[in-house]
């Protein structure tokens, strides 16, 4: 039997070939650990390098500004913990699961809402930052809508306050150009696995001003600045430098494959079937990741139905639960909006037979499903279909 087409690439990405011829002579023969002063450590200690310059290069940033995590949910913590400097902290009810975690164990956190479009209520930004905040953290791309934020807008109105701002750019990272002076972030987080590098490293950037924030006490200085202990995995971190370079390199032509095929599924869809809406900015977005409602039918009992692809209903991380997207329920979608959303992403190997393969499946599975869908017989007919899930809620 064949496989399905995968649509999830915002959830993972497989690691692309050259990623994997990099890293494994590092699981070889060039086992060394990159603190041994010996000639084994020291072929690690220079791969490690090598790696951490190609990942500052892909954001415009000095190697000695880059350091290696576990992961963009251990990035995410290292800025929200230590780069608050002991004070409160501000973010927004889209961001990702990881960010709300980190939040948790913060005293004073504060969530700015965002618009219908998923866009950052600038206003309400402002006036929260009146308060004791040492750091602001807003997402570049949200990964379930794919909204693109106005980081430098961010930047503009904290830094006049005296306030430091991270951005979660996992979502962004190696997809469209980042450049940490241009946005003026102080800190930002990334991950290997979503763009064709391996599982189990993330990145860190951080404004040398800010290093003392981060630097652990008594740590070694040696390794990952002192921000971060423990033995590096240096294939991992060699597969995530070789990952930044072919995403720098096909940056351009990958964006413009994408938005093409995204307007092909949007039209395809668009086309063909009335009550379906499109969540987030139309126009300030990253295309690979689209969120898409249709009406009448559940998100869940679409991806049963659709058999041929492979696509999330509301985040990956929490798909397991029937409960709305926290996202979706924060830009105000109606609930039975947000209950038929499906979020599909689009990547590198997706092709132009994909698109019409998985229009085709959502299209038919749709029309079947609303055959089938009491909820659909009422939207038909005019019931208030808002006050119902409000009942049941
Ligand atoms: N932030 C965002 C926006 C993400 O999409 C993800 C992955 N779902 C993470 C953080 C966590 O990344 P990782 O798996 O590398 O910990």
């Amino acid at each position: 039997m064949q496989k399905p087409i995968y649509f999830d690439y915002a959830a993972t990405t497989p690691c692309a070939e050259e990623v994997l011829t990099e890293m494994l002579p590092f699981f070889g023969m060039k086992f060394g650990n990159s603190n041994s002063l010996h000639i084994y450590g020291q072929e690690a200690r220079e791969a490690l390098e090598m790696a951490r310059s190609e990942v500052a290069q892909l954001v415009n940033a000095a190697p000695d500004e880059i350091i290696f995590t576990s992961g963009a949910t251990e990035s995410n913590r290292i800025a929200i913990h230590r780069g608050r400097d002991r004070r409160g902290v501000i973010t927004t009810t889209t961001e990702h699961k990881s960010i709300f975690d980190a939040c948790q164990e913060v005293p004073n956190v504060k969530y700015v809402g965002v618009g219908n479009d998923g866009l950052v209520n600038f206003s309400e930004l402002e006036h929260s930052l009146e308060d004791d905040i040492g750091l602001v953290s807003v997402c570049l791309v949200n990964n379930e809508t794919g909204v693109l934020q106005d980081i430098a807008r961010v930047v503009d109105i904290c830094h006049r306050h005296g306030v430091l701002v991270h951005t979660d750019a996992t979502q962004a990272f190696g997809k469209i150009d980042i450049d940490v002076h241009d946005l003026g972030v102080d800190f930002l987080s990334a991950s290997g696995h979503k763009v064709y590098g391996p599982k189990g490293v993330g990145v860190l950037y951080f404004n040398k001003e800010h290093y003392k924030l981060l630097r652990v006490k008594g740590s070694n200085k040696d390794v990952e600045f002192g921000i971060r202990a423990g033995t590096i995995p240096v294939a991992l971190c060699v597969g995530c430098g070789k990952a930044a370079i072919l995403a720098q390199q096909h940056m351009q032509e990958n964006y413009r494959r994408i938005h093409r095929l995204r307007e092909m599924l949007l039209d395809g869809i668009t086309g063909q079937l009335e009550e379906v809406y499109i969540n987030g900015s139309l126009t300030s977005n990253y295309p690979g990741i689209i969120n898409i409602s249709f009406r009448g039918c559940e998100g869940e009992a679409l991806m049963m139905e659709a058999s041929r692809i492979c696509v999330s209903s509301g985040s990956a991380c929490t798909s397991n639960r029937l409960t709305i997207s926290h996202v979706l329920e924060a830009m105000g979608i109606k609930p039975d909006i947000a209950q038929s959303s499906l979020r599909i992403t689009i990547g590198k190997d997706t092709e132009v037979e994909h698109i019409r393969i998985s229009t085709e499946d959502l299209v038919r599975a749709t029309n079947k499903l609303r055959k089938m869908s009491p909820v659909w017989d009422m939207i038909k007919s005019g019931v208030d279909i808002d006050q119902v899930f409000s009942c049941k809620r």
